[in-house]
């Protein structure tokens, strides 16, 4: 199973660490053959390498489109050397075995997310790298193949250890990660061609991801766990810069990653606003006329559940808000920017997690989601529905006030972040309950009222919003006894009447917005 390594083939983008490998390798008598920058970086170093032209006896061409795409390379990475057929091939062409590949790529994800054009982002898709990445894999029994730093260090250690050779089971490690890198490189140039095409339906294209860190574990203790970033991220939790604190759990990013998303809708050039979220949904959301204002109002819907939370905020968190912040035990909080001052005060507190991310995810981007199911996933382009006052539907005999218009979209929003059945109690920009996760809709509603009664906040003029249709009366009533006196809805049940006849009937105002935002 030990294999020599007698000639390597190295063809790097990113020459880090590219001269120490290469090094290591002259010393132990390995044979150097590289392209043209890659060839120039070792021997600048002082140390022997042919270019890969003598092996061929073609140049470079094309711009470097072409420059390894030889039968000389290729024989030399996929020849079965203990095959009768494929030895006599290489004798009779003049090809030798090829036993170590370190290849990485043009930087084609890192080309595309620094704005890139068109032209430039397609000349940096890599052709020749990956064909040798994927030669070379799949002659693993004789080819080990590097595709990182990480990868050439392992080698290296592997040589030193056996005498020069690498043992079959660390080639067969090698090639699997190299297909994983090819697939991600593909997939990767694949959503950008679709965004490219403005293509919004997920239907027919790769994904992949960059893997940014492995957990110590998953949602429990007894599940294994990693976190990817796409490869063209939109801002969010994935490009966020983490200033202090432990480091993030799977359910932090999870419901970090919700905090913000919601809290994103809310333009901060209009009014700041803070969410506090528990298990992916919201416990308070508020706005405010300073950030200090929208957190004290975000906290006083449920300042119970608010221990232990994660706290989003639209806009730069300030010194003020931070202190106060600080007085209660919270796992995370992220901002677009933190002033200094809030940096020196979270500073004290080690152990909360504190993320900037210079902006706010774009709630209107398209963009896709993903669930598993046992043997597969699902897919759908991200809920990008927003509404304004002129999406909403008058449906009762009572028109709404311009306040109870403002305060319905309000908890309309909200609700698109509640787990179904979601019901939300909202008034000047304040959620006074939230109702989420439950199996009927009544219930939510109930529970949310209950919530209300327990922090003293008083229902009496708000609105309340279902994210989709009431199928009945009884939750509209259960809203109508809890004060509430506008109701935004998606309706489209064949209980509408019913619901807008109990509506008419208490004085209700009622809306239906023709949108219904489930979240399962
Ligand atoms: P160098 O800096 O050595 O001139 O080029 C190294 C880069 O070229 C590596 O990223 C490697 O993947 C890429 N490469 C090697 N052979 C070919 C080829 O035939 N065509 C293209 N497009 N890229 C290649």
């Amino acid at each position: 199973d030990l294999h020599p390594i007698r000639r390597a083939l190295l063809s790097v983008s990113d020459k880090t660490g590219l001269v120490e490998a290469a090094r290591t390798l002259s010393e132990m008598g390995v044979e150097l053959v590289s392209t043209g920058g890659t060839r120039k970086a070792i021997s600048d170093a002082g140390l022997p390498v042919k270019d890969i032209s003598e092996l061929t006896g073609f140049p470079e061409m094309m711009d470097g489109r072409v420059k390894t795409l030889h039968p000389i390379v290729h024989g030399g990475l996929l020849g079965v050397r203990d095959a009768p057929e494929h030895k006599a091939a290489m004798d009779e062409h003049g090809i030798g075995g090829i036993d170590l590949v370190y290849v990485n790529l043009y930087p084609f994800e890192q080309t595309v997310a620094s704005g890139a054009d068109y032209e430039t982002a397609v000349e940096n898709i890599d052709i020749g790298g990956p064909a040798m990445i994927r030669s070379a894999a799949k002659n693993h029994g004789y080819v080990a193949v590097c595709t990182e730093p990480s990868d050439v260090a392992e080698v290296l250690e592997a040589l030193k250890a056996n005498g020069g050779k690498t043992p079959l089971s660390l080639r067969k490690t090698l090639a699997a990660r190299a297909y994983a890198r090819t697939a991600s490189y593909d997939a990767a140039i694949s959503s950008w061609f679709a965004a490219q095409l403005g293509e919004e339906a997920p239907r027919r294209r790769a994904f992949a991801g960059e893997l940014v860190q492995t957990m110590r574990y998953g949602e429990n203790p007894h599940q294994a766990a990693a976190f990817y970033r796409d490869a063209n991220p939109r801002v969010g939790v994935a490009t966020a810069r983490q200033l202090q604190g432990k480091e993030l759990s799977y359910n932090n990013i999870n419901d970090t990653d919700a905090a913000f998303e919601l809290i994103a809708e809310f333009d901060p050039a209009k009014a700041p606003a803070v969410a506090i979220i528990k298990h992916a949904n919201p416990c308070g959301v508020a706005t405010g006329a300073t950030v200090l204002e929208a957190y004290q109002r975000a906290l006083a819907c449920d300042p119970v559940s608010a221990f232990g939370g994660i706290i989003a905020l639209n806009t730069r968190l300030d010194a003020a808000t931070a202190e106060k912040i600080l007085e209660l035990f919270t796992e995370v909080v992220i901002a677009p920017e933190v002033d200094d001052d809030s940096a020196a005060l979270f500073a004290k507190k080690k152990n909360v997690r504190l993320l900037t991310t210079g902006g706010l995810p774009d709630a209107l981007t398209p963009g896709v989601t993903f669930k598993s199911v046992s043997g597969g996933f699902l897919v759908q382009s991200r809920d990008t529905a927003r509404l304004t006052a002129a999406d909403l539907k008058v449906v009762t005999k009572r028109e709404p006030t311009e306040a109870e218009v403002r305060d319905m979209l309000f908890a309309f929003t909200l609700a698109k972040h509640v787990k179904s059945n979601a019901i939300v109690y909202a008034k000047d920009g304040q959620s006074l309950g939230i109702g989420a996760g439950q199996m009927n809709r009544k219930d939510s509603a109930r529970i949310a009222a209950l919530r209300a009664a327990d922090f003293n906040l008083d229902l009496t003029g708000s609105a309340c919003a279902s994210e989709a249709f009431f199928p009945f009366p009884d939750g509209l009533i259960q809203a109508a006894e809890a004060g509430c006196t506008a109701v935004i809805q998606p309706g489209g049940s064949i209980g509408d009447q019913k619901v807008i006849d109990a509506a008419d009937e208490r004085g209700l105002a009622m809306v239906f917005t023709g949108v219904r935002v489930f979240r399962h």
